[in-house]
């Protein structure tokens, strides 16, 4: 599989150092709110990614830290905590806002169809692995001791920007965001790993260090995490594009930092999605939930859909005439899905199979473009094939997509099964079952022109007092 790696900045051929075998590491959701449904078109198409790197066979482990503690309102060192300015708003404390919006966040998941992560890790499970890797960093030189926080120190990085090419002048984040700056830092980039002396005093969590009483830095956690669950080397890292700096630039710094060599090979980066305002943001108050979507009738797999239909390296605009789009599409998907009646000695035809997953494979291999991939799925009701081959490709292709196709297809049989069963008080589920099985049969049949088969058919039932009329609503009967 080709899959762009934002840390060389080009498409790879996807290998992970062990063969067969794939550690994706995930950063996870800060839980101080519910997960926007930005934050889910990232979650999302990782979880696409997951599913086709299983599909192809490989066997991947899975890894997602839980930030419960430790990121400031900006992703730099400045700004207020997060989880603190959350348990605020709420009146609760911090661990209560946290288990709170863990749990709302794996509701969403679920309703989005996104599985869950192998391992699933909070930040606060996870203190005595931090202060082990500061310490470590500490001792090869690597982080200093400044107005009582311990810092990393970039400086010593032959190269600390991996993802972006800007220099040190560049980062005036503080200055731009009129926050004072920190004048204990020995170089701009440096950030911190370990806070202690802060003007952050009323933190609620803290915790003994070597280095007095305090809390972690964000980015810690991430490196600390990945090594508990899948050791010194990670292949594939995930997150959103504003994670990719300084976040991701500073795990990368951390952890070579603590073991002498390359820590992630491929970096996977979802971009954002926008409203017509700009970038969606939880600390921006307005954003919207899968909840409210629901509210608004839609379902939630309109919405995975719908970010289906976009390249994940590409800004998605959300508008609610662009979701009703994706409603009208992904309907009539599950309607045509359902008009597919494989009759019972129908078998799968290998040919066609092969060619319409090819088809599939190929737009996923190419830095999963799940729009092409979506294209497939369409292109399977084009193949010259029975219904059993389509809907066996179906399946196939949801086992990656997973868009609750085929459990919607079945929901409208039985309820169009349950509606002519009322419509036709008296007659048996069996016979029922039986007759629409015959003119499904002798739709075929019709379709193939193969009118010798339909008429027999037609004789058959009407042998058994079926008569059959053919409308412009399909094909009706009586019984006599
Ligand atoms: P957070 O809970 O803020 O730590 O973010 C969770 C994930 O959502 C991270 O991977 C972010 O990079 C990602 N993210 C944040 N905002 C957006 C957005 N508007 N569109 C897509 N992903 C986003
Ligand atoms: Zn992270």
């Amino acid at each position: 599989m080709l899959l762009y790696n934002s840390a060389s900045r080009e498409r790879e051929q996807f290998v992970p150092r062990e063969a067969g075998k794939v550690s994706m590491y995930t950063c996870g959701p800060t839980v101080y709110h519910f997960a926007h449904i930005g934050n889910l078109r990232t979650y999302t198409m990782e979880d696409v990614l997951e599913k086709y790197l299983r599909y192809t066979g490989l066997s991947v482990k899975r890894v997602m830290n839980i930030t419960d503690v430790g990121h400031l309102s900006s992703d730099g060192d400045t700004g207020e905590d997060k989880m603190l300015k959350g348990a605020r708003r709420e009146h609760k404390t911090v661990l209560e806002i946290a288990k709170y919006y863990t749990d709302a966040f794996f509701v969403d998941c679920d309703k989005l169809n996104i599985k869950r992560p192998d391992v699933i890790e909070p930040a606060t499970n996870c203190i005595d692995e931090f202060i082990e890797m500061i310490e470590t960093l500490l001792k090869k030189g690597y982080a200093y001791e400044a107005g009582g926080n311990i810092y990393f120190d970039t400086s010593k990085l032959g190269k600390y920007y991996v993802f972006n090419d800007f220099k040190e002048e560049d980062l005036e984040v503080g200055v731009r965001e009129s926050v004072e700056e920190d004048t204990n830092k020995r170089n701009k980039a440096d950030f911190v790993l370990w806070f202690t002396k802060s003007k952050f005093e009323d933190q609620e969590l803290k915790w003994n260090s070597p280095w007095g009483v305090g809390y972690p830095g964000w980015h810690i956690e991430c490196s600390c995490i990945a090594a508990k669950h899948l050791g010194e080397y990670v292949d594939l890292h995930c997150g959103g594009i504003d994670n990719a700096f300084p976040h991701h630039t500073n795990e990368i710094a951390q952890s070579e930092a603590t073991y002498g060599h390359e820590w992630c090979k491929y970096w996977f980066h979802v971009h954002h999605l926008n409203t017509n305002s700009g970038k969606m943001s939880k600390s921006k108050g307005e954003f919207l939930t899968v909840s409210l979507l629901e509210e608004k009738g839609y379902d939630p797999l309109v919405y995975r859909f719908f970010c289906m239909q976009s390249h994940y390296r590409r800004n998605l605009v959300f508008s609610w005439e662009n979701l009703d789009n994706a409603k009208t599409a992904y309907n009539k998907l599950v309607s045509r899905v359902a008009s597919l009646t494989a009759a019972q000695d129908e078998t799968v035809d290998a040919a066609a199979f092969e060619e319409g997953k090819k088809k599939f494979t190929d737009a996923l291999d190419n830095d999963l473009n799940t729009s092409l991939a979506v294209t497939a799925l369409y292109d399977v009701f084009k193949l010259q094939t029975n219904a059993k081959t389509k809907l066996a490709l179906i399946e196939d292709f949801e086992r990656v997509l997973d868009l609750g196709l085929i459990s919607a297809a079945e929901k409208i049989n039985v309820e169009k099964k349950k509606a002519e069963a009322d419509a036709t008080p008296g007659v048996s589920e069996e016979l029922l079952a039986y007759i629409n099985e015959k003119i499904e049969e002798r739709r075929e049949a019709k379709k193939n022109k193969d009118f010798a088969k339909a008429d027999a058919i037609r004789d058959e039932l009407l042998s058994k007092g079926i008569t059959l009329l053919d409308t412009r609503e399909g094909t009706k009967f009586s019984i006599s």
